[in-house]
């Protein structure tokens, strides 16, 4: 790959913005040259950490030194951030969710095809080892084929921050932990979705949702349960997977977990009843420890290259995009169900962009 580092200004050096500047630094084809934020305390933040500040998102976008803006901003910004720097010629890192409709994500996508630049969105949680280890266990069958699968983050701390909670924003946890969530499965399971159900809760009595449970069915049979809860304070595990050979879980971002399958070569020993509450079972009672074999979590496939590493190939013309843009567009297209499978109480069918290749 050709040596040359792209100049990136950060837009919004928030939480995320300053994160992204740790990310990039030390990168061998990107670096980051400046960063623009209304705020004079975010901007103050920015000189100290050694990044020149622009008085203007125009300013970013006049000058010719600049490659690629990164937008970090709070969601409801960034399409039109987005498709002004596309005019102005330059290539986009858009954080999650991309923006609040798909509507809105086609400009994008437009202005970026006119300009001939790239938009790439921040997907990073497809690098995480929690989710590429299910992913492994979905596409290896080491516990059998998946039929079901749990995928939770429980939180106890309410929606952080300001924005967040406000709708004129793009607040809440759909449009924030869940497009994660929806990401990872939808780049999981190959398969169209054939029927989806929802729920939003309005615990803490925000103007948006503090957390969600979606259950999709897939064409091929898998059955996904998606849940954020922000109010948790026992939390159940990151993943819960059931196969036809046995079951799998994942505590936590630690990857603590087990799988658990069946014993091909015991015997058959019927499990003994035992006392459960005020009865017996033999049905709940735990198989004997020969029916069984406990196992540890495999080691997942790892993307070889890093979100910005395959970022500045794909603007070379060198790689394709790990974060596809029909993939974002089929997540953003599953919020907008999401939402309406909660509004209107329906199941809904027939709404997936997706079309399998033909076998
Ligand atoms: P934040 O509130 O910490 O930071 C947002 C910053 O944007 C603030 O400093 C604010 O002053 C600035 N800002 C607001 N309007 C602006 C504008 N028009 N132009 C330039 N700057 C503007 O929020 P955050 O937690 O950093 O979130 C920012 C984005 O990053 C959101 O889209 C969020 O969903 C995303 N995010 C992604 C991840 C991830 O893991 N991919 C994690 C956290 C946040």
């Amino acid at each position: 790959m050709t040596i040359r580092k792209h100049s990136i200004v950060i837009i919004g050096y928030g939480g995320m913005g300053s994160y992204h500047a740790k990310l990039i630094k030390g990168n061998p084809y990107l670096e980051v040259t400046g960063t623009f934020d209304p705020s004079e305390e975010r901007r103050k933040v920015s000189v100290e950490d050694g990044y020149a500040v622009y008085d203007s998102y125009d300013k970013v976008l006049q000058d010719d030194s600049v490659d690629v803006v990164l937008i970090a901003t709070p969601n409801d910004v960034h399409k039109d951030l987005a498709v002004q720097a596309f005019q102005a010629g330059k290539h986009v890192i858009c954080e999650k969710p991309v923006t609040l409709s798909v509507g809105d994500f086609k400009l994008m996508t437009a202005a970026a095809d006119e300009a001939g630049r790239v938009l790439m969105v921040h997907q990073n949680r497809r690098w995480d080892e929690d989710f590429l280890t299910i992913k492994q266990m979905y596409n290896e069958r080491t516990i059998g084929e998946l039929f079901r699968i749990e995928s939770r983050v429980h939180g106890a701390n309410g929606i952080p921050g300001d924005w967040r909670h406000m709708k004129a924003f793009g607040g809440g946890m759909l449009l924030d932990w869940g497009v994660h969530l929806l990401d990872q499965i939808l780049s999981m399971v190959d398969s169209r979705i054939v029927s989806l159900n929802s729920r939003l809760s309005y615990i803490l009595g925000n103007d948006v949702d503090d957390g969600f449970e979606a259950v999709l069915t897939f064409e091929n049979g898998v059955s996904a349960l998606i849940e954020v809860g922000t109010t948790n304070f026992i939390t159940l595990p990151r993943w819960y997977v059931k196969g036809t050979e046995g079951t799998g879980m994942i505590d936590d971002w630690s990857l603590s977990g087990r799988t658990v399958t069946r014993n091909q070569d015991a015997e058959h020993v019927e499990p003994k009843p035992i006392q459960a509450g005020v009865g017996l079972t033999k049905t709940m009672a735990p198989p004997s420890e020969e029916a069984t074999i406990t196992g540890t979590l495999p080691d997942p496939f790892r993307q070889p290259s890093s979100f910005f590493d395959n970022f500045a190939a794909v603007i070379e013309g060198e790689a394709e995009p790990i974060v596809k843009n029909d993939e974002v567009l089929r997540v953003l297209n599953l919020i907008e169900a999401v939402f309406e499978s909660a509004r209107t109480g329906e199941t809904l069918k027939d709404f997936d962009l997706y079309s399998p290749p033909a076998p």
